[in-house]
């Protein structure tokens, strides 16, 4: 039995996420993580919520909400969310947690004994009617370079000139409007990366497993220019993990927090404590420690490949520095975009589809198949709402769905809701057991690679062998001659049924489900001799005939989705 441990890259907290975001992370760590289960090895698996930073207090502030009472409400509807998904994280926890408040601080001392922070001394913007130091791009004025009026302090949209706040003309904040600012000294604790490049490198270097995209990407950010940069880690927020080193106050850095890119992958880590604390007798650190236990896990990290660079870099940095024996990730699965009917997913938009909505309209399942059988992996992809309507009806309901309908009924018409018994398989039956055997395996090969879209083009050809061989086989003809071949028939078709139901399980969870309750079976065990798990469901062995596994999306609904979703949400 392998180890596994698996994380999804880690949602903001500031509203409900839409499927690019979905397919992104979320959705093909839990179809791993969901595979690796059924093979019968151990999982954690882990998500959270990112909770920090300026852009959860200003959504806070826009909800009339404290900011901790507006992300306690937040990680809430996230969860309920993820729970309705049936993304099988083992814990959701909160970046935001005692444990992460902790272990931050641990990691920012240990980083400082290790000589890998110093304090740089910087000016930034005050707003005094705001009563706050403002992060760059919250602050808007005039570009300097095309005369845009609301160029902000980071970047000008308009030209994409890099600015700096002091260059704006009549700069203002973008809280407030006030232009009652102020340049102000402050000071900063910064990561010391570049010293770190060549451990990074030689690091990165033993990764020849990895896709070339994401090593070329970390090699980029490694070795172009200057190399890699020191990091500010210190922000001058009320909301954050304040500035300590372990227990002890950091002097001169009292009312500081850490700045959100460095608690929030300490969250993967921490969430395991927080999963510990949640169940009595789970051990965390035999997942997270190598001197404890977490020598023989693998871990898996899922994300969008803007994530890359902070997970092949940043994270790492932070592990390598703390001369601890922590765990480093061993591969990294990185999608590109989904976009939305000709343009793109946006959140600040709200264009596309969101995860609560999707819901609104059909079951989880409908949108795991599409959004997985369609993911993001070698280049972007495009939903639109014909493709959606398509597949659903085609690959469930037609082939799954229908497959599972018609040898159900046609057994209670003929021979009652019991597996008949007489019968034995022929040459057609072995031909088939012969094609999913080696369907079956590569299905297992495509699954351990993570190789989504042919895992899921696989499984597909696993549904369709089954109509194929019910179609030549026809036992609604052969009952009439030969019921004694038609029941052999049948009682394969309907170990079939079991057979899809644990295979496509990743994929269709609550589908699955119901298979193998109207198959009134326990039996999940993976088929590793096909031959063997087409007898599972014995002569004499009770079923029900299930409700409809599947409905076809009409036109009509199609029109109505497509218009009800064409604009911005509310
Ligand atoms: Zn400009």
């Amino acid at each position: 039995m392998a180890r596994h441990l698996i994380t999804s890259a880690i949602p903001y907290i500031n509203g409900i996420k839409h499927l690019g975001n979905l397919v992104g992370s979320q959705l093909p760590a839990d179809l791993f993580a969901r595979f690796q289960r059924a093979r019968g090895h151990e999982v954690l698996f882990l998500c959270a919520t990112d909770e920090h930073g300026t852009p959860a207090e200003l959504a806070a502030a826009k909800a009339g909400q404290p900011v901790a009472e507006f992300c306690a409400e937040m990680h809430a509807i996230q969860a309920d969310i993820a729970n309705r998904f049936r993304l099988s994280f083992d814990h959701f926890g909160r970046s935001s947690s005692p444990e992460n408040h902790k272990l931050t601080q641990h990691f920012a001392g240990r980083l400082n004994d290790a000589g890998l922070i110093r304090e740089v001394s910087e000016k930034q913007v005050y707003s005094n009617a705001d009563g706050r130091f403002l992060p760059d791009r919250y602050i808007e004025g005039t570009c300097p370079n095309c005369g845009y009026d609301k160029a902000r302090g980071d970047q000008c949209e308009n030209c994409t000139k890099q600015l700096d706040p002091t260059d704006l003309i009549e700069p203002r904040s973008a809280i407030s409007g006030s232009t009652d600012l102020e340049v102000r000294e402050t000071k900063h604790l910064y990561l010391c990366q570049s010293g770190m490049r060549d451990q990074l490198n030689a690091w990165i270097d033993t990764k020849s497993d990895w896709p070339i995209l994401t090593t070329s990407i970390a090699r980029k950010w490694l070795n172009d220019g200057d190399g890699l940069q020191d990091r500010g880690i210190t922000r001058d927020l009320d909301w954050g993990i304040p500035v300590k080193q372990g227990d002890a106050d950091w002097p001169g850095m009292e009312g500081k927090v850490f700045y959100v890119w460095f608690d929030a992958p300490i969250e993967y880590i921490a969430c395991a404590g927080e999963w510990s604390a949640a169940n009595e007798g789970a051990d965390w650190e035999r997942w997270w420690r190598t001197d404890k236990g977490a020598d023989n896990v693998r871990y898996t990290q899922f994300m969008g490949k803007d994530n890359v660079p902070f997970h092949t870099l940043s994270f790492p940095a932070t592990i390598l520095g703390s001369g601890e024996d922590w765990k480093l990730v061993d591969y990294i699965k990185s999608f590109n975009y989904l976009n939305y009917d000709g343009g793109q997913f946006s959140t600040s938009q709200g264009r596309g589809v969101f995860m609560d909505q999707a819901l609104e309209i059909l079951p989880a399942d409908y949108w795991r198949w599409w959004l997985l059988s369609h993911a993001p992996e070698s280049s972007d992809s495009e939903f639109t709402w014909e493709n959606f309507q398509a597949s659903v009806n085609k690959d469930l309901a037609d082939v799954l769905g229908n497959f599972v309908s018609r040898i159900t009924k046609f057994c209670r018409s003929k021979f009652g809701e019991t597996v008949p018994e007489a019968g034995t398989f022929g040459p057609e039956e072995e031909a088939l057991i012969a094609t999913l055997t080696t369907r079956i395996r590569a299905y297992e090969g495509h699954m351990e690679a993570m190789e989504v879209r042919k895992s899921a083009n696989e499984l597909r050809a696993i549904w369709v062998a089954g109509n194929e061989y019910l179609q030549s086989a026809a036992p609604w003809s052969t009952f009439k001659e030969d019921p004694d071949r038609a029941a052999a028939q049948v009682r394969l078709a309907l170990n079939l049924i079991r057979l899809y139901a644990v295979l496509s399980e990743p994929f269709i969870p609550d589908a699955s489900a119901s298979m193998l309750a109207s198959m009134q079976t326990t039996d999940t065990s993976w088929p590793d001799d096909v031959a063997d798990a087409l007898q599972s469901l014995k002569p004499g062995h009770a079923f029900t005939v299930p409700d409809v596994l599947f409905a076809k999306i009409t036109d009509e609904q199609r029109e109505d989705w497509q218009e009800r979703f064409s604009g911005v949400r509310d």
